[in-house]
């Protein structure tokens, strides 16, 4: 989302007025647009709003995680169908003093009385269809970002939470443009919306999506942020707002249907106070795995995206990627992805035991599955997962499902001390279970359908089902990469399984394919995710889809776009390369303390 902002109105924020880059020849490095270059300091998201409300606070004194704060906090404002208080997301923070990585698992939790067959209808015992899964109280679990603010800050942050939530506060009551990415959200999900009462008035105002250059206001949420920072998040989590929570998953806000039949039934759930009391963050080790001298640190479970991320690359880091030809360095991107998500749907869960975590990113296993791999043929589609406890090249009989998703948001943060903020938050689908929650101005995540409805391993156990209190699977991968021990590159994207490829493809097109980070951050994406075909945006099907097709690769219907990554590369002398995306999503922001001249 890119657009204007002049938020100089506000004293706080009048030093950070950010203009949306011009076409011509300063746009790849002027703060606000997609690519900034600097010093002291920079920040990435999605929209030039959060950007500048977080460069504010970094030029204020404050650090990558107060920073990072408050940019999320106002991208609950501003990209509300992505992410906001009322769903989840993971954090990797690299702590310049210590050297070390640390991670906050912010994950929504199922509630306490969730039951294995929570999405499969008592009346005929097959699986809800999806949007009438997600379109409901089962969906909702308790909400973690809220505790992840409070945690990150507290730990590793120098300001108090509610001094962090008040600019985004102050942008939820001025009010922000609305911009083609935004209708669009809106339009796509009017049918959903359109059955709330609370969504409806904050979203369809006039009962249709805003138009473009309108602004819009949410009154609600600059209240609920403002009542959090007087009263603490126990007003969230015991109190008031959290009572609010519960009644609209118990009792939803339906709409009286003017037609008299609504598109889904809206099933209320069953999340109450106590899980709400109850939830807390957790701080998995951050995974690790070694890529050509690189260290990359990840997210752990309940995130997939760790673990997936280090198995692919350990398979790729068996052949040169930098002298292969593009077509055989893509066969090979391909090829790992499929393996990797074959395992990870069979043995990465909630519960995993990290026994077999550490065994599926060991180099060993790398090399059990990589020998499967044949330079001149596609495999068959989909791939058995690997038999964990087999030795040599022994794939196991059954093959996983495919998942996808568009929705969530990504953010990048550094900081004139060293200290970077790889931060991916979400409600799960865009426009979250499609609730506002009514008075309090944010939407509901549907997080609890990232488990598997039914189990999808044939025989075997799968690893993400639904269970009480737990958290659901994601593939959320913020990643941290090291050089000899100081970052090197911070990245993430929104995508749902397409984040895993994602990243990855971001990361060998930078450190293999002898690309610039912005031109590995606007290179066309594909996602071989263990599907018959290969997922590609149209440029990336018309660029390699002849070759690979000759390799046995077949490609699935072409996708107008695969993600929305942020990313900060740190370059020597304390240069900082802030990446957004040029296109995807209407273009992201990347700003910089100290642009260079
Ligand atoms: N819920 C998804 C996950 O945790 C993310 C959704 C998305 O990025 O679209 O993996």
């Amino acid at each position: 989302m890119r657009f204007t902002l002049a938020l100089a109105t506000t004293a706080t924020l009048a030093l950070t007025t950010v203009t949306v880059a011009p076409t011509g020849a300063n746009a790849h490095t002027r703060n606000g647009g997609p690519t900034a270059v600097g010093f002291g300091g920079a920040v990435s998201t999605v929209d030039a709003t959060a950007t500048a409300v977080g460069l504010d606070v970094l030029r204020r004194g404050g650090n990558a995680v107060d920073a990072a704060v408050a940019a999320a906090a106002t991208l609950g404002v501003t990209e509300p169908f992505s992410a906001g208080i009322g769903g989840g997301g993971f954090l990797v923070y690299y702590d310049a003093r210590r050297g070390t990585v640390s991670t906050i698992d912010g994950r929504e939790s199922g509630p306490a009385t969730m039951t294995e067959d929570i999405f499969v209808d008592p009346a005929d015992k097959l699986p809800y269809d999806f949007p009438e899964a997600r379109v409901s109280g089962l969906s909702v679990g308790t909400p973690g970002t809220l505790a992840t603010w409070e945690a990150a800050a507290k730990k590793w942050g120098t300001r108090s939470l509610s001094s962090l939530l008040l600019p985004a506060a102050r942008v939820a009551d001025q009010g922000f443009p609305v911009d083609a990415t935004f209708r669009q959200q809106v339009a796509d999900n009017a049918a959903a919306f359109g059955q709330f009462d609370s969504t409806r008035e904050l979203y369809l105002p006039g009962g249709a999506p805003p138009a473009v250059g309108t602004t819009l206001r949410n009154r609600d949420l600059a209240d609920t942020y403002r009542l959090i920072a007087t009263r603490g998040t126990g007003v969230f989590y015991r109190g008031a707002v959290g009572a609010d929570i519960v009644r609209t998953v118990q009792h939803p806000p339906v709409a009286d249907d003017p037609t008299g039949v609504w598109a889904y039934p809206i099933r209320p759930g069953d999340l109450r106070m106590s899980d709400l009391r109850n939830y807390r963050v957790r701080y998995p080790a951050p995974t690790k795995s070694g890529y050509r001298g690189l260290t990359v640190y990840g997210m752990s479970t309940p995130s997939s995206g760790g673990t997936a991320v280090g198995e692919a690359l350990n398979i790729l880091e068996r052949t040169d990627l930098s002298k292969a030809t593009i077509t055989q360095a893509l066969h090979q991107y391909a090829e790992s992805t499929a393996l990797t998500f074959a395992d990870r749907n069979r043995y990465v869960g909630a519960y995993t035991p990290q026994p077999v975590l550490d065994k599926l990113i060991s180099d060993g296993w790398a090399a059990q599955r990589a020998c499967q791999i044949n330079p001149a043929r596609a495999l068959t589609k989909p791939v058995p997962p690997g038999d964990i406890n087999a030795s040599g090249c022994t794939p196991a009989p059954v093959g996983g499902p495919v998942e996808q998703g568009q929705s969530t948001t990504n953010l990048t943060v550094a900081d004139r001390w060293g200290n970077v903020v790889e931060y991916t938050l979400t409600i799960e689908q865009t426009g979250g279970n499609a609730m506002v929650v009514p008075g309090r101005g944010f939407l509901l995540n549907n997080e609890m359908t990232d488990f598997n409805f039914v189990g999808t391993q044939g025989t075997a156990p799968d690893p993400n089902l639904p269970g009480p209190g737990k958290r659901p699977r994601s593939s959320m991968a913020p990643t941290i990469v090291l050089k000899h021990g100081k970052p090197f590159l911070a990245l993430g994207s929104p995508g749902g399984a397409t984040i895993i490829t994602t990243v990855l493809q971001v990361l060998i097109n930078r450190v293999d394919l002898g690309m610039t980070l912005p031109e590995a951050m606007a290179a066309p994406r594909a996602s071989q995710r263990n599907s018959p075909g290969i997922q590609a945006e149209p440029a990336f099907h018309q660029r390699y889809g002849p070759a690979l097709e000759a390799l046995g690769h077949t490609f699935g219907p072409d996708v107008v776009e695969l993600g929305a990554a942020t990313a900060i590369e740190f370059t020597p002398y304390g240069g900082l390369i802030a990446t957004a995306e040029p296109a995807r999503r209407g273009g992201g922001s990347a700003a910089v303390v100290v642009p260079r001249r």
